[in-house]
């Protein structure tokens, strides 16, 4: 891709580092923001420059915002007395969207997987376990995936949990919702029949 000049190529080459973007569709978005410099290039250069100084990790729960701690972990109307457990922050954003939640999350930063090589310390377990045993902490929710890793790191979790004095839950797995049998896998239907509970 000689065709583009260095600051060109390199703008392409950072975007195809972005999940979700291969080459192709890399050099799609950065032909859009070059010729889109007022309504796309400027502001975006302007909001990577300010997410880059303010954005950092929340020390208590390992969320992202521009305070530390957190506004979740700060806001005094949030139930302490619960702990969600997710993997990333994009999941605490997929629970926060559903609104069915008002306690606290504990972010652990990825999964134990013996395929990749991930162990106990590479995750955040250490401090999910300290913040577990904090007086007043009740439940410890882990909404992790329905996958092999994700249900291996949740026996994990549970174990290492099994001293602190707290109980410690799994989100259901089942139908979603508008779901129809005839549409869904063979493991999500059987996960459905294995949870069900009195009408
Ligand atoms: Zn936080």
């Amino acid at each position: 891709m000689a065709a583009a000049g260095p600051e060109i190529e390199r703008l392409i080459g950072l975007l195809a580092k972005l999940p979700g973007l291969g080459p192709r569709s890399a050099r799609r978005a950065g032909l859009a923001l070059l010729k889109k410099r007022e309504q796309l290039l400027l502001p975006l250069a302007q909001a990577l420059g300010d997410a880059a100084d303010r954005v950092k990790v929340c020390q208590a729960c390992g969320s992202l915002d521009t305070t530390d701690p957190c506004a979740i972990c700060a806001d005094p109307e949030r139930d302490r007395s619960l702990i969600c457990v997710v993997e990333e922050v994009g999941a605490l954003w997929a629970m926060e969207r559903a609104g069915a939640y008002r306690g606290r999350y504990h972010v652990l930063g990825g999964l134990l997987s013996a395929l990749d090589g991930v162990g106990p310390d590479a995750l955040k377990i250490g401090g999910l376990v300290d913040r577990a045993r904090d007086a007043g902490v009740r439940e410890v929710i882990l909404a992790l995936p329905a996958t092999v890793d994700g249900q291996t790191t949740s026996h994990y979790l549970a174990d290492r949990l099994a001293g602190a004095d707290v109980a410690v839950s799994m989100l259901a797995r089942g139908l979603p919702v508008g779901g129809d049998l005839d549409w869904l896998d063979d493991g999500t239907i059987a996960q459905a029949v294995r949870a069900r509970r009195p009408a």
